[in-house]
């Protein structure tokens, strides 16, 4: 249980900070939208080539927005919520290049159902 609380605070610490870097406006590549496998790999393989410390250089590859972002071309709305990487229990992004907290309605473009 005190880990689990442990867990959840410092969860929390991380998702103030990732807030904190998206409000003050970091710009993030959130299109184009990764379609296609190759899209997706292509990201993926920029992230694996981050410092595991950078953390704004992971939401400006993966282009992390604290709102959700629609497709433009499917007019699909894309939250973390409805992401196949989202723990909804602990509000968490799972993608291992990615692994941050995040808010359900918050997005990215890596999103996928
Ligand atoms: S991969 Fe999914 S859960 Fe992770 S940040 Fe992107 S949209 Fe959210």
């Amino acid at each position: 249980m005190a880990e689990d609380s442990q867990a959840s605070g410092a969860d929390e610490s991380r998702r103030e900070t990732i807030r904190k870097l998206l409000d003050a406006g970091l710009d993030v590549e959130a299109f184009p939208r990764c379609d296609s496998h190759e899209q997706v790999q292509a990201v993926v393989r920029r992230l694996q080539g981050l410092d595991a410390n950078d953390l704004p250089g992971r939401l400006v590859v993966a282009g992390v927005t604290n709102f959700t972002v629609e497709h433009p071309e499917a007019e699909l709305a894309q939250p973390c919520e409805t992401c196949m990487y989202y723990l909804v229990h602990r509000n968490y992004c799972e993608l291992p290049e990615l692994d941050i907290p995040v808010e359900p309605d918050w997005s990215c473009r890596l999103w996928r159902i």
